[in-house]
């Protein structure tokens, strides 16, 4: 076995965060903890760098030093740093070879590139990062030669269907062979719900996922089916496939988590338990396979693997994510930003379910109706990112009342 590696999780605090922590304690002998970033659960920051014996953790802001200051026990502190400049600078830090994106939203693109610009393994959950920025992560990835190691399910599920389970970097063409990647899609818990029956779901619902347990914001986002708006998009960088080469297909069971066509009719998919420290370990060993506390798959208890299109009435998000993919980048900042206004709005009781998608696509058609600017940097992105975001929030508060 090769050296320790030395972790960074940005994100700790939150569902894939601790679900890392998890996998990394089960090998003690593989992986040390190097640093944690978190953004408002202090308290739970400071008791999971106690844990793991942190060396580093990176909080927002002075006000949240302190209340991690205070929330810590006896002992050493770990060297605190603050801010979002400091929080790229950890990704990057000379003093970790592995990096797991897991911050929620395009907040966590910066650090995220930070990461893939410094060469690291980067294991890849935020996927609003490859939505706001897809072509300067990959270039990224490219030209520091990072390992991208695909953490979200599916393309966990299709970098392992892919030809010798994939490469771990930024392809330029789609895997030979391959014609068709196909995302599976649980249809949340809205699956079969009459759509207008929706607007008055409540957050709670709305968060009750039938068959994973995640973070708030992805939660809505998968029961609108943006999530596997998101995925589409992600996929299309981190694979280099086309659109039109990406299905989805609803599967309830969520059970297999992806599948890949290859041109002689072969299909290939992987299957397992709903449960992201399959795939988070699978990223943290590559090429190893290790433990990762996940129990066994069992197909005869399971009895049956369901499979149906998706009804994109009911589902309106899924359909504006394939048009701002095939619109361009500019309009692939602006879905992802206007989504994360209008879902923070639902979130917080300030916005009905179904006028999540009318956010989003008022914010496209605004985007459309805009010079188009060139994109070629990160400034460029988040440029963008904050006008959408602007406009995301009008629209909400004109069209709310
Ligand atoms: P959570 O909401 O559970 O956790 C988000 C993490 O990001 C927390 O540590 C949070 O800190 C931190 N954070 C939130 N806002 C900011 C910010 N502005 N700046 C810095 N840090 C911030 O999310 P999940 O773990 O569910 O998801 C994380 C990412 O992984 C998302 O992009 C999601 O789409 C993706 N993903 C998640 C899956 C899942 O099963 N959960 C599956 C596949 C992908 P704090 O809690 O301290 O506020």
């Amino acid at each position: 076995m090769s050296a320790q590696r030395r972790i960074v999780i940005l994100g700790s605090t939150g569902s894939i965060g601790e679900s890392t922590l998890d996998v990394v304690a089960r090998h003690p002998e593989r992986y040390r903890v190097h640093a944690l970033s978190a953004h408002q659960q202090m308290d739970k920051l400071a008791q999971q760098a106690a844990v793991h014996a942190a060396a580093v953790v990176v909080v927002p802001d002075d006000a949240a030093r302190v209340r991690f200051t205070d929330a810590w026990g006896a002992g050493a502190l770990p060297d605190i740093r603050v801010g979002a400049q400091a929080l790229a600078d950890t990704a990057a830090d000379s003093d970790s070879d592995t990096v797991m994106a897991a911050i929620v939203g395009a907040a966590g693109l910066p650090a995220a590139l930070a990461a893939a610009r410094a060469g690291k393994r980067v294991l890849l959950a935020n996927k609003e990062a490859l939505v706001a920025a897809g072509g300067l992560f990959m270039q990224a990835v490219r030209e520091s030669g990072a390992e991208l190691l695909p953490i979200d399910s599916e393309h966990n599920a299709i970098f392992q269907c892919l030809p010798h389970g994939g490469q771990a970097g930024a392809p330029t063409a789609p895997a030979r062979g391959v014609r068709r990647l196909i995302l599976t899609a649980s249809g949340g818990p809205f699956r079969n719900r009459d759509p207008h029956s929706l607007e008055n779901v409540t957050p709670d619902q709305a968060c009750a996922h039938p068959n994973w347990s995640m973070g708030r914001k992805i939660s809505v986002d998968s029961a609108t089916m943006l999530n596997k708006g998101l995925e589409v998009i992600e996929a299309h960088w981190l694979f280099a496939m086309p659109a039109d080469r990406i299905d989805v297909l609803i599967h309830p069971q969520s059970t297999v988590h992806s599948l890949v066509e290859y041109e002689d009719g072969s299909v290939l998919a992987q299957l397992g338990q709903p449960d992201m420290r399959t795939p988070i370990a699978y990223g943290l060993g590559f090429p190893d396979r290790i433990e990762s506390g996940v129990g066994v798959l069992d197909l005869a208890r399971s009895g049956r693997l369901d499979f149906e299109q998706p009804d994109l009435d009911r589902f309106p998000c899924l359909a504006s994510a394939y048009a701002a993919l095939r619109a361009g980048q500019g309009a692939c900042i602006v879905l992802n930003a206007a989504n994360e206004v209008a879902v923070d709005a639902f979130l917080n009781g300030r916005l009905g379910f179904m006028a999540i998608a009318r956010v989003i696509d008022a914010a496209l058609e605004w985007h459309a109706g805009q010079r188009s600017v060139t994109l070629s940097s990160l400034e460029d992105i988040l440029a963008l990112d904050v006008q959408a975001r602007e406009f995301a929030a009008r629209h909400r508060l004109a069209k709310a009342a």
